[in-house]
């Protein structure tokens, strides 16, 4: 029961390729093998990430499968039944590059005749999820197979690494059991005594217990203030598109790296700012996975970034958005929340396996801080921003996004333009703009620290 007004589509590019597919044109260019039995195979995606690799394959009808994880050497066995080895599903093979960092190769053949055989060489342990996706958006159905890596990288450890890289040292091993990578991190830092060369590295030759930490050391985990940074969309969610084919997913990626570059040169009060990007590459990651990430690492802000779209091609400016969990501000921010949440759907969760911690994200309700803090952090933003273009909102709007919905992090998220505007479009499209954009984010968030200063950094488990 929906009593408001219907949200307005926006166009999508591919959608006329689907109705192509739906409306039979593409079956007639098929020859007739193809015709007579088993799914057609419309499309193969390859997302290789550090998080994940994602393969998708897209077919006219739903695909079944059988797999078979073999672990020495690390293989996925894949059988697909009812399907006719075809051009379209070979050209996974050249697919796969060499730097990606789950899959070293995929072998393809005709196992029965009715059996299509993929065999994935992986290049870790992985923990490898197959499924299924019904029709959405423009897609077809699709058979995903998303490979993670059974042991995934540490964020936390990730962001030390990247600090003691600039130190020009190594980080301290962390205490067993109680790992606090970036408390050691900054306890070295703490310090600040000039390395000294007289204690060669300890090859790890023998096993030993790492002594814990100290209490200094953890009181000086304080000394860093994470700022997580969103860019919106990605992988088989390519989000708005433009009219010359710009992706919303590209240029918010661009500009979160531009902002980031200014964060990470930046102290807030003698602690040095870092910045943590949920998604750093052409990748899918699930909105409350996003959530997750950032109060993993004990974000202290979230910034969305996004790029707005509508049907008149005449919508123009920025607008800052907060979370409200009991209705939205104007039936236009509903419509654009609907339309972010969307990205799940279209990006495409496995709705079977929930992370443990993704759930506990979105079953907590934000507190009443929480959106104070986001709405000051917003009004921050918008100033700057209107500086440097026109605005679509003057004030923070509020809805319901999900990818708000850390109870504990001020959260914002930014439609920095409409990529649907054809001058809007061009502007997304260049560095200059980009740098304007995340010079006034980035002003946003110093003068929010200036009113807000940040709290000591504790790690969320
Ligand atoms: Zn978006």
């Amino acid at each position: 029961m929906n009593q408001h007004p219907p949200c307005p589509d926006t166009p999508h590019p591919l959608t006329r390729r689907s109705a192509l597919v739906r409306g039979g044109t593409l079956a007639l260019l098929l020859t007739a093998p193809h015709i007579v039995r088993g799914a057609g195979i419309i499309a193969v995606r390859v997302w290789p990430a550090e998080d994940y690799t994602r393969v998708t394959i897209e077919s006219d009808t739903p695909l079944k499968t059988t797999h078979l994880v073999v672990p020495s050497p690390p293989r996925l066995a894949v059988d697909i039944q009812d399907l006719q080895l075809d051009p379209t599903l070979r050209e996974l093979v050249a697919k796969i590059q060499p730097d990606d960092p789950n899959i070293a190769r995929v072998r393809v053949g005709q196992n029965t005749p009715e059996v299509v055989r993929l065999v994935f060489d992986l290049k870790r342990d992985t923990r490898p999820q197959v499924f299924n996706l019904a029709p959405v958006a423009a897609y077809r159905h699709r058979l995903v197979f998303d490979l993670y890596p059974a042991h995934p990288a540490d964020p936390l450890e990730q962001l030390i690494a990247q600090r003691m890289k600039e130190l020009g040292s190594t980080p301290a091993p962390a205490p067993a059991g109680k790992e606090d990578p970036l408390g050691s991190l900054i306890g070295q830092l703490g310090d600040k005594k000039p390395a000294k060369p007289t204690t060669p590295p300890k090859q790890p030759s023998k096993p030993k217990q790492p002594e814990p930490a100290a209490p200094a050391v953890r009181r000086s985990a304080s000394g860093i203030v994470i700022v997580a940074i969103d860019p919106g969309h990605g992988g088989e969610d390519p989000g708005a598109v433009g009219p010359r084919g710009t992706r919303e997913k590209d240029i918010v990626l661009s500009i979160a790296r531009r902002l980031q570059t200014r964060i990470n040169r930046t102290s807030v009060g003698g602690q040095p700012l870092r910045t943590y990007l949920t998604r750093d590459g052409d990748y899918f990651v699930p909105l409350g996975t996003r959530v997750a990430k950032a109060r993993r690492v004990g974000a202290q802000l979230f910034i969305s970034i996004h790029a707005d779209a509508f049907t008149r091609p005449e919508a123009h400016g920025a607008s800052v958005y907060a979370l409200s969990q009991r209705g939205a501000s104007s039936a236009a921010a509903r419509c654009l929340a609907d339309k972010e949440n969307a990205s799940d759907q279209i990006g495409g969760v496995n709705i079977r396996v929930r992370d443990a911690q993704v759930q506990r994200a979105l079953l907590d309700m934000s507190t009443t801080v929480q959106v104070q803090h986001s709405l000051a952090l917003g009004s921050a933003i918008i100033k700057p921003l209107a500086a440097i273009g026109d605005m679509h909102k003057k004030s923070v709007e509020r809805a319901n996004f999900a990818v708000l919905r850390a109870p504990d992090i001020p959260s914002v998220l930014v439609e920095t333009a409409f990529i649907s505007n054809p001058q809007e479009e061009l502007k997304l499209r260049t560095a200059a703009f980009q740098e304007k954009l995340a010079d006034a984010i980035f002003a946003g968030i110093r003068s929010h620290f200036a009113a807000h200063p940040p709290k000591a950094r504790s790690r969320k488990a």
